[in-house]
């Protein structure tokens, strides 16, 4: 039942965003935020963006169960990250299409 903040980091380890994690259905934002409180305050209300955008390469640090990283892409235009979804189960898949 818990969740966490994802931080998007630009491969010079600036921040640029902030998406959430949830732990119950085991995945995360597309949409990104300028804040964490934003974050969590909007998570689940917000419907997948449009975004077909390539986006720049940046880091996806999650923080949950302790501090993972892998590689993603952010598209800034959109606040959307189009890629840094799982094709291996430890990573999360992207949050469902919302009615
Ligand atoms: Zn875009």
């Amino acid at each position: 039942m818990s969740r966490a903040t994802v931080i998007i980091l630009s491969p010079d380890r600036q921040v640029l965003a902030y998406s959430l994690y949830d732990g119950t259905n085991d995945w995360q934002t597309h949409r990104l935020w300028a804040s964490q409180d934003e974050a969590w305050a909007k998570w689940d209300t917000d419907k997948r963006p449009k975004c077909s955008c390539k986006g720049d390469p940046c880091i996806v640090q999650s923080t949950y169960g302790g501090v993972v990283e892998w590689e993603g892409r952010i598209c800034r235009a959109c606040m959307v990250l189009t890629e840094g979804f799982g094709d291996s189960p430890m990573f999360p898949k992207p949050s469902p299409e919302w009615p």
